[in-house]
């Protein structure tokens, strides 16, 4: 499953979680994000080409470096925060 990466819309309304960017992984077939699971501020999905989880460029350690958040999408609204 790709990795999307989310941003707050409006800065001032985001949450620590949201007010950088964040990363989601979802099925392409699922509905992109709308709103910040945490806070409910309106964010958009950034234009980036989608990474594979599980490729080799250690996508995970440079989103962490990076400071990005992950979620993992455990169902209908339920996400797992990963760090
Ligand atoms: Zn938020």
């Amino acid at each position: 499953m790709p990795f999307y990466e989310y941003q707050v819309v409006e800065s001032k309304k985001g949450c620590a979680f949201c007010e950088d960017s964040f990363e989601l992984l979802q099925k392409i077939s699922d509905e992109h994000l709308k709103v910040c699971p945490e806070c409910g501020a309106s964010v958009v999905r950034l234009i980036s080409a989608p990474s594979i989880g599980s490729s080799k460029s250690g996508l995970d350690d440079r989103a962490k470096n990076a400071g990005f958040h992950k979620l993992q999408r455990l169902g209908k609204g339920e996400y797992e925060k990963k760090y």
